[in-house]
């Protein structure tokens, strides 16, 4: 009788060891699952303003938000006569709000390829629109909010047409900035952060003092080789609305891929190392925002 008490026992303490492991992994970020969120999202083919894999991505986008626990807002209007939609995830109910946006429209056309004959083809978008969302998914999963935080991840429509159809750039994150009722305290904008080849530089119309903040992060996490504490570009991308709102904006991306623009911006570009990175990087950064 006793040595089957304590059989029950030894039992009852390897379900709590192995319920209580699960849980901590569960609060952290992989790569691999957000690889998982790409491929979904890519499955959907080309997420064009106004066409249906944009839709379809939009509408899992939102499912999955809410299956993490986000409470979503369909940012709907129009551009061109083009139904767009920015999808904005918020948690938590703290005075500071952060905002963490990408863009997840893909480029109607190639015009980056070399051979004349893909230049009309769209971008498949792994990581040019995918791999930012796919981030993103991810940490509305793993995602503790600080508790004197209120969190936003915001999904931008329209980020990647400039210079087609005499659209702009960032269409959508210029219209949710301008109905933006609140003030963030910081923004932080990621864009194809997901090269197998990982190369992200500070980038210069960013505001220098969350650039300084987010690079004392990349030190701590010793990933200096792949965030590399040097000033390259100057883009034009979702943190310039912010930018000339006067909020305090930074911008990840890695601007040295040489897929940009063309049909070779396919998954197999893409490694979940590197979205594992700019995920550690993000949890740390958020996690130090109370
Ligand atoms: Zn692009």
């Amino acid at each position: 009788m006793i040595n089957r008490r304590i059989f029950f026992f030894v039992l009852f303490i390897l379900f709590l060891a192995t319920a209580c492991t699960q849980g901590k992994n569960a609060n952290n970020f992989s790569g691999d699952q957000a690889y998982q969120y790409l491929q979904t999202l890519l499955d959907f083919g080309p997420r064009i303003p106004g066409n249906t894999g944009r839709e379809n991505a939009a509408a899992y986008l939102k499912t999955t938000l809410e299956e993490n626990a986000w409470s979503v807002t369909l940012q709907d209007f129009q551009f061109d006569e083009t139904p767009l939609q920015n999808i904005i995830a918020k948690k938590g109910n703290g005075d500071t709000l952060i905002i963490v946006g990408t863009h997840y429209d893909t480029r109607a056309v190639s015009d980056q390829e070399n051979a004349v004959e893909k230049q009309d083809d769209p971008v498949p978008g792994a990581n040019d629109g995918g791999s930012g969302a796919a981030v993103l998914l991810e940490l509305s999963r793993v995602l503790e909010v600080p508790e004197n935080t209120e969190l936003w991840l915001v999904f931008f429509d329209a980020e990647d047409q400039g210079n087609l159809n005499g659209w702009n750039w960032s269409i959508g994150a210029d219209y949710f900035v301008h109905q933006l009722q609140e003030r963030p305290s910081k923004t932080l904008i990621i864009d194809m952060i997901g090269d197998e080849d990982l190369n992200i530089y500070q980038e210069k119309n960013s505001t220098p003092s969350l650039v300084t903040e987010i690079w004392k992060v990349v030190e701590d996490l010793k990933y200096q080789s792949f965030l590399i504490p040097q000033f390259k570009y100057a883009m034009m991308d979702d943190h310039l609305p912010f930018l000339n709102a006067g909020y305090s904006t930074a911008l990840l991306i890695d601007f040295d891929y040489p897929y940009w623009h063309t049909t070779a911006d396919t998954i197999d570009h893409v490694s979940s190392r590197s979205l594992q990175i700019v995920g550690d990087v993000l949890v740390q950064w958020l996690s130090e925002q109370n």
